[in-house]
């Protein structure tokens, strides 16, 4: 791509930032939908430092990471009704100066589980921070029920709290069998590899296992849920589905899936 003086800069923020797959992602998409623009990844521990930026240079689109997905909503001018509800934003439109947030991570995870059905089951969400906010919010839309578990009890009960369900101790964690098992935590992320959120035990053969972590390609909770014979979604769909949909929110248009996950997958397996 050509860089020009008409070039408009979009950018992914966070602390820490170095493993970030958006650039790559996003540079991909301006590459073959021929947009003329470039994402640049900033790392800063200062949000408003940030949001001083994305109106100063300006920043047109912008992917909000950790640990700021909260913090940036009280300096943003708007913030739409389901990042609201979800309580994490993770995108910022920025119109003309005006800022104003969404929550695409709920697009990805609509993405990811869309062959599921899931009105009257149940869905044990493992780990209950931002991500598993809006899991929640999604399988809530879906008629799913709640199970929702985390290191921090109070966490989990302010989970259900907030969209219904019911909080497990982890006693009674390896006692139920759920009909999908989410893991919205960093257990199993890289290097902690060998880590597995919940027992094998508990997964059972036709329901489904949806991993968020994407790296490693193929998480150990992954492979146990195959050979139960369990379906296992991985993390990598519902990453390409939520930045296809900050795209989409940029540019006005759908932005068709074009081989993103190969040129995903080659990335993580040549690190
Ligand atoms: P977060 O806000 O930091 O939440 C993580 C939650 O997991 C916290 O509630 C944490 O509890 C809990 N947790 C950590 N270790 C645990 C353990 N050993 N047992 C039980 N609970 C544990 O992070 P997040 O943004 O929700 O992200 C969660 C995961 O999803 C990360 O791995 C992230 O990479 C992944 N993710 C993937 C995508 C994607 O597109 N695929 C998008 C967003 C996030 P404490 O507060 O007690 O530590």
């Amino acid at each position: 791509m050509t860089v020009s003086p008409r070039t408009k800069l979009t950018a992914v923020i966070g602390n820490p930032i170095g493993h970030s797959l958006s650039p790559l992602l996003h540079n991909q998409i301006y590459a073959k939908e021929k947009v003329g623009a470039v994402m640049l990844a900033f790392q800063n521990a200062n949000i408003a430092e940030l949001v001083s930026a994305i109106r100063a240079l300006p920043i047109h689109l912008t992917a909000v990471t950790l640990p700021h997905k909260e913090s940036i909503i009280p300096l943003l001018d708007e913030v739409d009704e389901k990042a609201l509800a979800i309580g994490s934003v993770n995108t910022v439109i920025n119109t003309g100066g005006k800022l104003k947030g969404y929550n695409t991570d709920v697009v990805g995870i609509a993405v990811a589980l869309k062959d599921a059905s899931l009105k009257g089951k149940s869905v044990l969400i493992f780990g209950a921070g931002g991500a598993a906010r809006a899991v929640a919010f999604h399988v809530r839309e879906c008629g799913a029920n709640i199970f929702s578990f985390d290191r921090t009890f109070q966490k989990a009960q302010a989970l259900c709290d907030k969209f219904g369900g019911t909080a497990l101790e982890a006693s009674a964690l390896n006692e139920r069998q759920f009909d999908v098992v989410v893991n919205a935590s960093p257990v199993g992320l890289h290097p902690n590899t060998d880590a597995t959120p919940v027992s094998k035990e508990i997964i059972r053969k036709g329901r489904i296992v949806f991993d968020l972590v994407y790296n490693p390609l193929e998480t150990r909770l992954m492979r146990e849920a195959k050979e139960k014979g369990a379906q296992a979604i991985s993390g990598l769909t519902m990453l390409i589905g939520q930045a296809l949909e900050q795209e989409r929110l940029w540019l006005g248009r759908d932005i068709p899936d074009s081989g993103y996950t190969e040129l995903l997958e080659n990335e993580l397996s040549s690190c």
